[in-house]
């Protein structure tokens, strides 16, 4: 699930300028020579803080060799200047009136010799089309390669922000699976868990899945009416915002007296979970991480239910790089922080999936949910 915090909750100048010198070498690396950077969660994970993605243009222009450039409505102004603090001093603003058109201002303030720029990701259609028309021939390429060599290592403070997220969404989850969830349905045991993300401490819940019974076969699966009965498997996948990083976790309840049949399914999916946490180290490969899930599944004639990767990135996302994928073969590094969550679904019938976050360190991994993975009994 895909979640966009608003809040922003800084960290010292020092980082964000560090973080604007690291993504202009790494521009310069890739030859692109200027990266065109709108409202999003790279312009808050370079900047220190959201600005709002509205019709009128806001750009951080970054070139690979010179200051930085904020083009923003002029009405925005006073709100970067308050939130970037003495960073702002460092940056040249060009402010533009209502009356003006911003895009016309783009071209003159690239270097001469600009021939490619990176446009961010989610940038609006509406605004790559008409930089496209300003900047031509100017060439336009993806920003979300150099942005995300740099957003997918946690440094330490990010790594305690992931960490203090995992400690609230584990609250959270302890909490629900202490209720009686039988006799209420997905849907309200989905807005109970909002509340519990917030109640411990995340500044915004993202969502919140309660897939019960057969609907536990799907693994997206949209909280809805249904009521939780006894003999129901239970998947719950809950995650949220805090201090601007992200929490995402999944443990399997069961309802009543769990059938031996899922029991052992249950056991194989947990020896596969902890399987490719301990195989997280740096210089493994990502995809040797969904192998050691995989192969424990496989060789117990699931393989066929274990249908989507082991895990992703997480971060300012919830989704990020890197992806534990069996394409992905990049070794992993101290800082990559990813979620370990393999799952079997037997369509019609029940399904179960562990998820923690997990972050490579220098020696091996640490895994950041605590609360216990065995199956939950609840009633
Ligand atoms: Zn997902
Ligand atoms: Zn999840
Ligand atoms: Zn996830």
């Amino acid at each position: 699930m895909a979640v966009l915090s608003t809040a922003t909750v800084r960290f010292g100048d020092a980082v964000y300028r560090h973080r604007l010198q690291e993504a202009a070498r790494e521009a310069a690396d890739r030859s692109v020579d200027a990266l065109l950077v709108t409202p999003s969660q790279d312009y808050a994970y370079l900047l220190g803080y959201h600005a709002p993605n509205l019709e009128r243009l806001t750009c951080l222009i970054l070139p690979a060799r010179g200051i930085p450039t904020l083009v923003l409505p002029r009405l925005e102004e006073p709100l970067a200047r308050h939130a970037m603090g003495s960073l702002a001093d460092e940056l040249q603003l060009v402010p533009w009136d209502e009356t003006e058109d911003p895009f016309r201002s783009v071209p003159a303030l690239l270097e001469a010799d600009t021939r490619r720029v990176g446009v961010q990701d989610q940038m609006w259609a509406r605004f790559v089309l008409r930089l496209r028309a300003a900047l031509d021939p100017i060439e336009l390429v993806e920003a979300g390669p150099t942005l995300s060599a740099l957003r997918r290592v946690k440094s330490p403070e990010e790594v305690d922000r992931l960490r203090g997220a995992a400690r609230s969404a584990d609250i959270a989850m302890a909490a629900i699976t202490a209720e009686r969830l039988s006799g209420r349905t997905e849907r309200e045991v989905g807005a109970r868990i909002l509340d519990l993300l917030l109640s411990a401490g995340h500044e915004s819940a993202g969502f919140a899945i309660v897939a019960s019974g057969p609907n536990s076969a799907s693994p997206h699966h949209e909280a809805g009416d249904r009521q939780i009965a006894p003999g129901d498997a239970l998947v719950l996948d809950m995650g949220g915002v805090r201090d601007s990083y992200c929490s995402d976790t999944t443990r399997t309840a069961f309802v009543g007296e769990p059938p031996p049949e899922f029991l052992r399914l249950y056991e194989v999916l947990q020896e596969a979970q902890a399987a490719a946490c301990a195989a997280v180290a740096p210089g493994v490969a990502a995809r040797d991480v969904d192998a050691a899930a995989r192969q424990i599944i496989a060789d117990a004639g699931y393989g066929d239910a274990f249908i989507h990767r082991t895990g992703h990135g997480i971060g300012m996302d919830t989704h990020e790089e890197p992806y534990i994928v069996e394409s992905n073969d990049e070794p992993l590094r101290p800082g990559h922080a990813f979620s370990v969550e393999p799952g079997i679904y037997l369509a019609g019938r029940w399904g179960a999936r562990i998820e923690d976050i997990v972050v490579c360190t220098d020696d091996g991994a640490e895994v950041l949910n605590r609360s216990s993975r065995d199956l939950y009994l609840v009633e």
